[in-house]
């Protein structure tokens, strides 16, 4: 193929080998991912139809009914991070029109609002402080006051470090015929979650969060109801790429060519639900709460805070108040910097006022929470 143009160089920059910094990922995420799923991920590659490829979708999707304690048939990674799943829970479930009323008390709480408007919902809103949870009786007057279809909750709400409980929400929401749609990105993998027995229709979640995979897939799992509403829709889900009508023929039994899978996300996503389910669910919540209480004991005895009322802290998620005089930023610069590090500081309402600290999956450890605590005994000079 001959050609009267001449290639341009200017684009053609001598990058050197890759060589990225040892960081430690104790921040709102993504966190470090096991050893044994940055190995899996770099496995020889099959086809995305390839019957030893589906036998792994099948396992994929039965380890996440197990980290979830579902047995929702529609149970699957999305492509893409985190909120790819959550998009695509409110793509195929909201019709235009519909009222969602969602719980804001964090940031993702008006990431959920900025969707479910541009999926044509009707959007209503109830508020709490960061850092505080919903009660039964304040979802019970939202319910009552916006009759919705769904009502959504973000489960582990990660700007915040707050827990909301969910035991009996879904008996309100049974009683107002409505959806009840969680998020769990910050839960799944790392504080107890049973969205079975807590009635929960539609949930989501992502891989870099306390499941330590790299960021890449995002569960996604439907309850019947939640299916029923999916089928009986009038209008088209209007995102192509999220429409679960058809992206459930790939993962169900027909394999339906959809959009190619992420392949070796999927070896990662499957080591990091194998070693879940080798932990076992029990002594990984009871890990992460443990851990937890260690990093939250050292704070106190250097005379430091926590945002979040103890009864509703989130193990894998804490903010620290920042003490008077003391520059956040400059602090979590000098951790990145001279420790290698990374925490984050406060969003929105909390921007300033606190450090956000994960302790998430591979990386709730004791040894980094002694490493973390050291580090910054050292920095605010404690
Ligand atoms: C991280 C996070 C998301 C979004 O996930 P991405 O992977 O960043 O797309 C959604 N909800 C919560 C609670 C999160 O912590």
């Amino acid at each position: 193929m001959s050609t009267s143009h001449s290639v341009n160089e200017k684009h053609r920059i001598s990058a050197g080998q890759l060589d990225m910094p040892p960081r430690l990922l104790l921040g709102p995420g993504p966190s470090n991912a096991h050893p044994r799923v940055l190995q899996a991920i770099g496995m020889r590659q099959v086809g995305h139809l390839d019957p030893t490829f589906v036998g792994l979708m099948n396992e994929v999707q039965e380890l996440l009914r197990y980290a979830w304690q579902t047995d929702n048939q529609l149970t699957i990674p999305v492509s893409g991070t985190g909120s790819a799943a959550m998009e695509a829970s409110l793509a195929n479930t909201v019709e235009p029109g519909d009222t969602v009323l969602v719980g804001v008390n964090g940031y993702f709480g008006l990431r959920l609002v900025d969707m479910a408007g541009r999926y044509g919902a009707n959007v209503r809103q109830i508020e709490k402080p960061w850092g505080q949870v919903f009660s039964l009786d304040d979802l019970k007057a939202g319910l009552e006051a916006h009759r919705p279809a769904i009502l959504a909750l973000v489960h582990a709400e990660t700007s915040t470090g707050a827990c909301q409980p969910l035991e009996g929400v879904a008996d309100l929401c049974r009683q107002y015929d409505c959806l009840l749609l969680i998020d769990t990105v910050t839960s799944l993998g790392g504080v107890p979650l049973f969205l079975d027995e807590w009635g929960v229709d539609v949930a989501y979640s992502g891989t870099q969060k306390c499941l330590s995979c790299p960021p890449g897939l995002s569960p996604l799992t439907l309850g019947p109801r939640a299916v029923e509403k999916l089928q009986n829709r009038k209008s088209q889900v209007a995102n192509w790429y999220l429409d679960m009508s058809l992206v459930s023929k790939y993962w169900g039994s027909a394999r339906t060519y959809h959009h190619t899978a992420p392949i070796n996300m999927n070896y990662a996503l499957r080591e990091a639900l194998r070693l879940v389910a080798e932990e076992g669910l029990e002594a990984r919540w009871a890990r992460h709460q443990a851990n937890a209480e260690l990093f939250w004991n050292g704070l106190a005895e250097m005379g430091m805070s926590c945002h979040v009322d103890a009864a509703y802290r989130l193990p894998s998620l804490t903010t620290v108040r920042v003490p008077e005089g003391v520059d956040a930023k400059a602090v979590a610069q000098r951790l990145l910097s001279e420790y290698n590090i990374e925490i984050a500081g406060g969003l929105g309402q909390l921007a300033g006022q606190v450090w956000r600290v994960g302790l998430m999956g591979f990386n709730s450890r004791p040894e980094n929470v002694l490493l973390l605590l050291s580090a910054l005994k050292k920095i605010l000079g404690r």
